[in-house]
């Protein structure tokens, strides 16, 4: 996006306030339905987690997207944002089994990762077919907090536990209609994910019903120059030969899904905030902005890195050195010792890459607001969430006397 452009929003909307550019994401979507174009049935279902603005589901639904939610209320948002039922697939970990009822009352694609679950919800529904995720076992993702997939992981039911699913359904008489994994965020290794993609197959054949085989995401973005990212032309090439191959041998088409979070929208997003103050110290030249680990958690949960630009000041010669910091009563940094423009007090600051996980992991710590949020799409901007206001941090508060 234009540096102007961004500028101009902070001043119509004020500052912080995080900026969708959602031609990013059509982008992306085209680039991955394209990279997996020979397979004939191919569903991508956005794991709306990463970013659960309804608008954003708007654009994403309107490409052809279905969807994937983790909770009962991403799927009821899902259902405000216009996706059919069909379209919306429900693969939540260690939920109860009320929230599984009522899963089943809305009519979406089920997913359980659950032995006992599992065997309560074929005795309570035994004409409804379920998807079933398995932990293959294989170690992948950027680090130990997003990957998922490996043998200490609560997530899914393990490999080793085929036996155990199958005792289940021949007693309850279950359908299982798919197969599922995820095994993390941050997969830059494709191998990785093709030999999780061979046990996951080999699970398929286990079962005789199957219609679709869900691969989950963790498509790694780059995030900074140079930085690699997962090779989805490549991947998809390797994949969809197999996935192709294995429809012959199963002896039908079958769909073939991904889950894609933070390939379809990260990119798309940037947190702009406005800077306090410059602090120069004995060591370093700190840069306190208007946000903090309220509005961006994922510098300080998962030591993530995202580039930071001033776009106040264009002037790339007089680059300097700052660790930019945020307003709350933490230590909380966004970046440690990065080559910026000079700053100056009222700058506006650009934190790209910050579409997926970052205002929906936002909250109202030392009781600050959460932001606006703006999307510009094919040439226009629409504010898509006011910023909140001191109503909102009273909203459940019961006041009593004492
Ligand atoms: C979070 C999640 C995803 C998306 O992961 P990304 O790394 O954002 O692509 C996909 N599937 C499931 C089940 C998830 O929990």
């Amino acid at each position: 996006m234009e540096q102007q452009h961004l500028l101009n929003l902070v001043e119509e909307h004020g500052s912080p306030l995080y900026v969708y550019d959602a031609n990013v994401i059509e982008a992306q979507y085209k680039r991955m339905a394209n990279a997996f174009s020979s397979v004939d049935n191919l569903r991508i279902n956005y794991a709306v987690k990463a970013n659960t603005n309804l608008a954003i589901l708007k654009v994403l639904k309107s490409l052809g997207s279905g969807v994937d939610a983790v909770s009962i209320q991403e799927v009821q948002l899902c259902l405000k944002a216009g996706f059919t039922t069909e379209q919306i697939f429900y693969t939540p970990s260690g939920i109860s089994f009320e929230e599984v009822e009522k899963a089943v009352d809305l009519g979406v694609q089920i997913t359980l990762d659950n032995l006992s679950i599992l065997e309560r919800f074929g005795n309570t529904y035994p004409d409804i077919p379920v998807c079933l995720r398995i932990n293959p076992h294989v170690m992948a993702g950027g680090n130990h907090k997003i990957s998922v997939g490996h043998i200490d992981s609560k997530f899914g039911i393990s490999i080793y536990q085929i036996k155990n699913i199958k005792e289940v359904i021949a007693k309850t008489g279950t359908i299982i209609n798919g197969i599922h994994m995820h095994t993390g965020s941050d997969i830059y290794n494709i191998d990785a994910f093709v030999q999780a993609t061979e046990i996951l197959l080999d699970v398929v054949k286990e079962f005789e019903h199957i219609e679709f085989v869900d691969f989950g995401s963790g498509f790694k973005v780059p995030y900074k120059e140079g930085d690699n990212e997962t090779n989805i032309e490549r991947m998809g090439e390797q994949i969809s030969e197999r996935f192709n191959q294995f429809c012959v041998e199963y002896g039908k088409d079958l769909t073939l899904i991904f889950e894609p979070g933070k390939f379809l929208v990260s990119a798309s997003g940037n947190l702009l905030t406005q800077v306090n103050v410059v602090k120069p110290t004995p060591n370093i030249v700190f840069v306190g902005v208007d946000s903090g680990l309220n509005h961006l958690i994922r510098p300080m949960m998962y030591d993530a890195y995202h580039h930071i630009t001033n776009v106040t000041n264009s002037n790339d010669s007089e680059q300097k050195v700052y660790s930019v910091v945020g307003y709350i009563c933490e230590n909380d940094t966004f970046g440690h010792n990065r080559k910026m423009n000079k700053v100056s007090e009222g700058d506006i600051l650009r934190i790209h890459n910050a579409g997926a996980y970052s205002f929906s992991m936002s909250s109202n710590y030392n009781s600050r607001y959460r932001t606006a949020e703006v999307m510009t799409y094919k040439g226009k901007d629409y504010l898509i969430r006011e910023r909140e206001t001191f109503e909102d941090l009273l909203k459940n508060q019961v006041e009593i006397t004492l």
